[in-house]
């Protein structure tokens, strides 16, 4: 194995030149070009050679050198076809690598986890293509992917939206979901002059080390994010009206107003200032009362 060859200006410009690489706004490309950084999110990913990692969004391969290096095993997902020979120059050294040109989205990982890592959870490492990071992220959760961690460059503000708690204007369904599967930490705040291009946005790393169990118990999930959407999707709305105005709450309005009431929050309550314990004991009773009407109506 050699010393990774990228991650600074000089040598990413002279493969970009030399493949003649033009960037492509719409797949989000921002390559890494600080080797500071990049240190720091093989290091907060904890990754050591037991470990597969799967990478979303090689770019020319500048982490992938250094994922290659700490892991036992690399697959790398990319969506850009010009990026796949410049891919094979960079990492030609790396005999743990492996490419897939594929949209992450399309790919079944659960599947490629299965086959690749006997089912055992893998580490997700990327520096991610920003307008697809709530997909991406959610779609490794939903889908109960096996995952330990996922340490990932994100939008700064999406970072602080994953992390924060009640009574912050940036607390929302995006919070509740990652802490219900999750434990957010942020790393570090990384400026545009570390990307090449610079993005527009200021960027964080977050690592999300994955629960075994949530932290809370609940009937159905599918209700809970339901309940959490509705309330958060009329912000300036109470609490009970925005459940009452949803057609996923299926109960009547006396069931949802029950329901709150055994908040002991008060009727006016907003969606905003609920704990994830609280939307779950809320889905616990709107579920119990949903089965007694369903029962009642038959
Ligand atoms: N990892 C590289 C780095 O840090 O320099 C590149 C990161 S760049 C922010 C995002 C990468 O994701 C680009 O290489 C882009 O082509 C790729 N990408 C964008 N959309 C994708 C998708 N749907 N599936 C897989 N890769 C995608």
């Amino acid at each position: 194995m050699s010393k990774p060859t990228l991650g600074n200006p000089q040598n990413t410009i002279e493969i970009l030149q030399k493949y003649n690489f033009s960037f492509q706004k719409k797949f989000g490309q921002n390559f890494l070009i600080d080797t500071h950084v990049l240190d720091k999110i093989i290091r907060a990913a904890n990754i050591t050679k037991e470990d597969m990692v799967l990478e979303i969004g090689p770019g020319i391969g500048t982490m992938t050198q250094y994922l290659a290096e700490a892991a036992g095993k690399v697959i790398a997902v990319e969506i850009d076809k010009n990026l796949i020979p410049i891919l094979s120059d960079t990492l030609s050294e790396y005999d743990n690598v492996t490419i897939i040109n594929e949209d992450v989205l399309k790919l079944d990982i659960q599947n490629l986890a299965n086959e690749e890592n006997e089912g055992k959870p893998i580490k997700v490492v990327a520096n991610l293509p920003y307008y697809i990071t709530t997909p991406i992220i959610m779609g490794l959760f939903e889908n109960h992917v096996p995952v330990e961690s996922i340490t990932v460059m994100v939008q700064k503000e999406v970072a602080d939206r994953m992390q924060t708690g009640p009574g912050s204007k940036d607390y929302g369904a995006l919070s509740l979901a990652v802490q219900y599967y999750a434990e957010p930490y942020i790393v570090a705040n990384v400026p545009p002059n570390c990307f090449m291009p610079r993005p527009k946005v200021g960027s964080a790393v977050i690592r999300l080390t994955c629960h075994e169990k949530p932290p809370v118990e609940v009937k159905d999930e599918r209700l809970m994010f339901d309940i959490i959407r509705a309330s958060f999707n009329q912000r300036r709305k109470t609490l009970a009206n925005g459940l009452k105005n949803s057609d996923r709450i299926t109960c009547s309005k006396e069931a949802i107003t029950e329901a709150i009431e055994q908040l002991g929050r008060g009727a006016s309550v907003r969606g905003e200032a609920l704990t994830l314990e609280e939307f779950a004991v809320l889905s616990n009773e709107l579920w119990n009362s949903m089965q007694s009407e369903r029962s009642e109506s038959i």
